[in-house]
This record gives structure tokens, sequence and C-alpha cells, in this order.
């Protein structure tokens, strides 16, 4: 039986007519997937409620920031009671130095940091900033890696580009989107190549370190020792986006896992605690080329906001403690074991990938490390999975093309849930 989503419907109809698609962030609308995207009312813990009174089972955490779930009591306290000191000063605060602390505490790269309001932010001002150091313009990235919707970083994007069918945006000077050159996923031998043409052109190379956009996707760790190799050579800075997985597959990030040390790194999400907040770091040599010290232009109103920066420590204090991430590993293995006995038993050889925290399956019946594999997906079929979980009160993420996310506050009673709703849809 199909449940009842008549608010939605009737909210979404409205919205439609005063938000662009009805949304303020484009994979939102469920192009991709039809049907009326739901309009939430609340959360708490792994569980989301839409205006209807429905309950989901959330593996979407609002993409990637809630390791702790919805409302965490003490996340919420901290932002209550700063907000009550006061939102916004565009001054200096004691809290915000804490939270460099803990962040350079976290990532051996970054020796100095700037709080910013949005990944985009970080990852469009990390470029500047290479480009500034370097004094080169050319940008290297990975097809079907998301950076944000800056201009040079929207070339061949994934995430919402990838789900719409439009990665390369309307509105790119051309003169821009020539600076940015874009090569496969997992392509050792194509980034070894342009290396050899244009090295000592390129200003740097900004990548995923485990992709997210496309999917999850792993590296090969001769990719990434290549991409390290290629930049320490010829003097192109090695920016790592760990927007995502930066305070989610590690403490430190996929360069803790990966151990590449990368020139500068990007952060979001986690970082946040659920509010509004990006970052960028890394060796001091080059973070004071940022102004005030240095030429790279780069300021914010509300950059370094109260609430968000207190969310985001009481947040890092939580999840630093020592048993966070066996868990939140057991909990994904946990989960993707059971998921793949389910595929086995129904025959389905889609690949499952996973790591610690997030998870992709692929409705496709090949091997899956770049784009133009993970692109061949039966996106038809992922869309009737998922209007399938969404009936029986899974919430995932609405695209084939996006990390599913588990949170410290998914218990094995809602892991079960979902595999028991899983085995059904599969079993049919
Ligand atoms: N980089 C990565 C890897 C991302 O996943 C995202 C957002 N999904 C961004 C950058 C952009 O972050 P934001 O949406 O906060 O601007």
């Amino acid at each position: 039986m199909d449940i009842r989503i008549t608010k939605s419907q009737e909210l979404f109809k409205k919205s439609q007519q005063v938000l662009v698609g009805g949304v303020n962030s484009p994979v939102r609308a469920f192009g991709s997937v039809g049907g009326t995207p739901r309009f939430v009312r609340s959360g708490k813990g792994a569980t989301l409620y839409d205006e209807d009174g429905n309950a989901y089972l959330d593996f979407v955490g609002s993409w990637g920031p809630l390791i702790l779930g919805h409302a965490h009591p003490k996340v919420t306290e901290a932002i209550s009671k700063a907000a009550q000191a006061g939102s916004s000063f565009g001054a200096p605060t004691q809290k915000e130095l804490s939270l460099a602390n803990r962040v350079i505490d976290a990532f051996p790269s970054i020796e100095k940091i700037r709080f910013v309001n949005s990944g985009t932010e970080a990852a469009q001002s990390s470029i500047r900033l290479a480009r500034g150091y370097t004094g080169r313009d050319r940008i290297v990235k990975f097809e079907g890696c998301y950076h944000g919707h800056s201009d040079s970083l929207l070339v061949k994007a994934g995430s919402g580009g990838a789900t719409f069918g439009v990665p390369t945006s309307l509105g790119i000077p051309k003169a821009l989107a020539k600076q940015t050159t874009v090569l496969p996923f997992n392509d050792a031998i194509a980034v070894k190549n342009l290396f050899r043409g244009s090295g000592k052109k390129i200003a740097a190379v900004i990548i995923e370190p485990i992709a997210a956009n496309m999917g999850v996707i792993l590296p090969e760790k001769a990719f990434l020792r290549m991409i390290k190799q290629c930049c320490n050579d010829n003097g192109a800075l090695l920016i790592f986006d760990e927007i995502i997985t930066g305070f989610r597959v590690a403490f430190g990030g996929a360069q803790e896992l990966y151990q590449i040390k990368p020139d500068l790194t990007c952060l979001g999400k986690i970082v946040g605690g659920g509010l509004p907040m990006g970052a960028y770091g890394g060796a001091a040599e080059i973070m004071d080329k940022v102004s005030p010290l240095g030429g790279v232009y780069q300021a914010g109103t509300l950059s370094g906001n109260p609430l968000a920066v207190a969310a985001g420590l009481e947040t890092l204090t939580i999840i630093s403690q020592k048993q966070t991430y066996p868990k939140l590993y057991a909990k994904t293995k946990y989960f993707c074991d059971a998921l793949q006995n389910i595929l086995r038993k129904a025959g389905k050889k889609y690949p499952l990938h996973w790591t610690t925290g997030m998870f992709t399956l692929f409705f496709n019946h090949e091997k899956v490390t770049d784009f133009k594999s993970a692109r061949r997906s039966d996106t038809k079929a992922f869309s009737d999975y998922f209007h399938a979980m969404l009936n029986e009160g899974v919430y995932l993420p609405p695209s084939q093309f996006e990390a599913n996310f588990i949170s410290l506050s998914h218990t094995k009673k809602n892991l079960d849930f979902a595999l028991n709703k899983m085995e059904g849809y599969f079993k049919r």
C-alpha cells in the first residue's frame, strides 16, 4: 500500500511556483527518480519525519554532515547556548581557535586553516590559492568528482551534474573551462602522460581521494601515489577534497587511510556539525599567501560563525573518542555484508562499494571504477528500487550517483529494518 504524502504533494506544488524546481539544491527535486520529494518536518537520530507524519530511516544524513544523526542532544545544546551568546560578530572568537586546533590535530598535513561557509567556498578558495601560490593557471580534476559549483570546478562534475546529465554547466566562460583539464578517475597512466607533456603549467590537481559524487568509488593506491609523485616532481599542488571523507572514513580523513599527504585539504559537512561551514588548510608556507598575510584574497561576513563553530566543536569532541571509527566501520560492514548476501541470493551481481560510514549499490553488471563505468548503471532499475524503499520507510539518496551514509545513530535494529525491506525487494 502506498503511504499518504498529500501534504508533501501540496507543498511541492506551491514551492515550484516560487522556488526554482521547488527546491534550493537540484538533487532534492527527485528529478532523476521522479515522484514527490518529501517535505521534512523534523529528524531525530537516524529517523526523518515528513509533513504527513511518515517516518523514514535516513541514509542521506543531510548528504554527509550528520555523522551523529539528527538533533544530537549535545550538539543541539551547544548550538542553543551559542545562539544565546550572539549569533554572529564578524570578529575573532576563542571557540574558532579551539576548532582550528582540533582540525589541525586530526590532519597532520594542515598547519594553518581558514574557515568558510560551504564546501563550494572551500574548494573554490583552495584553487585560487594554488593558482596564486604557483603563479600557474591550469587545474586538473577527475571526471565525476564534484567540488562544489564554482566556475573552474563545474566541468565534467559529479553529483547533480551526473544526475541530470549536464556535468558541465552553462554560464562558465570558455576561457576558464579551458584551464580545467579533466582526466578519468583511477587512471594513473593518464595522469603521468598529462604531466609529461604539461606538468610545469599545472597549478594543482584536485581530487576526492575516495570519490563519492558518482556513487562511492575507491581509489587504486597506485593512482593516488602517481598523482602525488607527479605533483611533487612538477611543483604543482595536490588538493584533497575531503568535504565528504574528512572525519567520516577516519578522524583524519582519506589521507589518514591512504597515508598520502596533500598540500591543501578542503573540509566541509561534518566539520560544521550540520551547520553551514567549510574550511581549507595546509602547510603554513602555502596558507600564508592568503589575505591578510598574502595576496590571495578571500573573505566572509559569516565565516567562523559562532553557531557553526559550536556545532562543529561539539561534534568533533564526541567523534574524537577512540571507539568512534571502529564502531562506524563495524556498522557499515555489518550492513554491507548482509546486503551483499541478499544480492547474492537474489542472483544480482551489482557492485556494492563501501568504506567506513558510506556505501553505494550500483545497478550495474560491470565493475565500476570511474565515471564512464558508473554511468552505465541502470538508472531505471535504481529508480524502481528507490521508490520501493521510500514507500517502505527507507530514505535513500534520490540518485544512483550519490553516496548513502550510515551514522553513529543507526542501531542494529535500524539496519535490520532496512535489510529486511531490501531483502523483500530483491526477492520480488
Ligand atoms: N566537495 C565535495 C566532495 C562534496 O561532496 C560537496 C557537496 N556535496 C562539495 C564539495 C560542495 O559542498 P557544498 O554543497 O557545501 O557547497
